[in-house]
C-alpha cells in the first residue's frame, strides 16, 4: 500500500512511496537495510526529510532512520560523546548544552537528525559538524560490514562528505562520534554574533542568539514547506569576482583559503529580483530569497521547475551556475537537478 511522503519531508510534498519502514535501533537499520538492498528494490534512507526534494512518487522502500542513543565518556580534557542516527540534530544540540558540553551551540535548531549531519557537513553562524565530529560509524550495506571512519577520512568541504561521492548509494550511517572540548571557545566571526562580547558571553547565550535569529528568520517548515537554503553559496574565482565586483559594487565576498570567493547565493537572487517569483504553488520566499518555498499544494516538479528558472536566471545575469544543496529524489533514487 502507497505512504504518503507528507508528514516526512519539510517541503510538505506529497509523494508517496511504495513500502515504509521505521527502525528503532541500530540492528533494525541494518536488517532493514540489507533485506531492501538484496531485494533490488529501490532504497532511500530518511531521517528528517529536511534536505530532500521529493519531485515525484518513489517506487521502492523509504526506511524512515529512528534509532536513539547517546552515550558520553569523560576524559581530561573532552567529552566523547557517541550518538545514535536517529536523534533529532536540535535536541542533541540542547542535550550537550544542558550538560556542559559546548561547541554546538551556533548550529542550534538545523532541523534533521544526527545521522544526516555528517552528510552534507551541516553548519551554520560560523561552525560546520567537521570541527566537532570526531568519527563516524556507517554499515556498508554492499559488503554487509560496519566500519568506522575519521572525520579526516569524511572529507569534509562545504555541505559535502565522502558521503555524497565515494560511499554515496553503499553506507548508512549508524552512529557519530563527537569530540567536544572542556576549554570552550565561544565562536562569534558570523553576522549576527559579531556583536556579543567574548569576555562576559556564555554557550547559552549563543544557542538563544542562533534560536532567535533563526526563528526571525527561515520560515518555519511547519507552517510553510521549505529545506531551508535551496541553493548552495557558489564559489569563483578571484579574478570572476573582481569582474563582477565592477559591475556590483555592493557584492560581498568571503576570500577562501585556496583564493577563490565565495558569494551569498541569496544575494544573487535578490539582485536578480526573484524574490517573491513563483511558478504553480512553489515561490522564492519574499524575505529570503535563498529559500523556496511551498504556498500549498506545490509539486516537486514546481519545485523544480521553480529552481530550473532561478539557476538560469542567475546564469544569464551573472555567468555563475548555482548548484542545488538538497538531495533531488526521482522514481528509484536521487537524481539531478
Ligand atoms: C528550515 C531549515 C533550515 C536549515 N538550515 C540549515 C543550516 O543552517 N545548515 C545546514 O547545513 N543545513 C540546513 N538545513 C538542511 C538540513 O537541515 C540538513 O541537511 C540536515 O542535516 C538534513 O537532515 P535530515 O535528517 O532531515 O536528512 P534527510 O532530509 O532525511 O536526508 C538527506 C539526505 O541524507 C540521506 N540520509 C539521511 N540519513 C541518513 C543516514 N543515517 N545514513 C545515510 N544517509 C542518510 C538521505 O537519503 C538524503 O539523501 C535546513 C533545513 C531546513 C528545512
Amino acid at each position: 500500500m502507497p505512504v504518503n511522503l507528507k508528514p516526512h519531508n519539510t517541503l510538505s510534498l506529497t509523494q508517496s512511496c511504495e513500502t515504509y519502514v521505521e527502525v528503532n535501533s541500530k540492528q533494525e537499520l541494518t536488517d532493514a537495510v540489507t533485506r531492501v538492498y538484496k531485494s533490488a528494490s529501490p532504497m532511500l534512507i530518511l531521517g528528517g526529510g529536511s534536505n530532500v526534494v521529493f519531485t515525484t512518487d518513489f517506487n521502492g522502500t523509504v526506511i524512515k532512520v529512528l534509532s536513539k542513543g547517546i552515550n558520553v565518556t569523560e576524559h581530561s580534557d573532552h567529552y566523547s560523546v557517541s550518538v545514535q542516527a536517529g536523534e533529532n540534530w536540535h535536541e542533541f544540540v540542547q542535550y550537550c548544552l544542558q550538560r556542559g558540553m559546548h561547541g554546538l551551540e551556533n548550529m542550534a535548531l538545523i532541523p534533521g537528525t544526527v545521522g544526516a549531519a555528517p552528510i552534507q557537513n551541516v553548519g551554520a553562524y560560523g561552525v560546520e559538524i567537521e570541527k566537532f565530529c570526531h568519527q563516524v560509524e556507517y554499515y556498508d550495506y554492499t559488503s554487509e560490514t560496519i566500519n568506522v571512519i575519521s572525520a579526516l577520512e569524511c572529507q569534509f568541504g562545504y555541505r559535502d562528505s565522502i558521503f555524497k561521492h565515494a560511499l554515496r548509494n553503499k553506507a548508512v550511517i549508524t552512529e557519530v562520534v563527537f569530540k567536544l572540548p572542556k576549554k570552550w571557545i565561544p565562536n562569534l566571526d558570523y553576522g549576527p554574533l559579531k556583536h556579543l562580547e567574548a569576555d562576559d558571553i556564555g554557550a547559552k547565550t549563543i544557542f538563544e542568539t542562533v534560536c532567535s535569529v533563526r526563528q526571525s528568520k527561515l520560515p518555519d517548515p511547519s507552517k510553510l514547506g521549505n529545506v531551508g537554503s535551496f541553493f548552495k553559496n557558489p564559489i569563483i574565482t578571484a579574478k570572476q569576482y573582481v569582474e563582477l565586483l565592477a559591475e556590483f559594487s555592493d557584492l560581498v565576498g568571503y576570500a577562501q583559503s585556496d583564493g577563490s570567493i565565495k558569494i551569498a547565493a541569496g544575494w544573487l537572487i535578490d539582485e536578480a529580483g526573484l524574490k517573491g517569483f513563483s511558478i504553480g504553488k512553489a515561490a522564492v520566499h519574499s524575505q529570503q530569497a535563498l529559500v523556496l518555498i511551498n504556498l500549498g499544494g506545490a509539486t516537486g516538479e514546481d519545485i523544480c521547475m521553480l529552481a530550473h528558472t532561478v539557476m538560469d536566471r542567475i546564469n544569464e545575469k551573472f555567468n555563475i551556475q548555482l548548484e542545488s544543496e538538497p538531495r533531488i529524489i526521482g522514481s528509484q533514487g536521487e537524481v539531478s537537478i
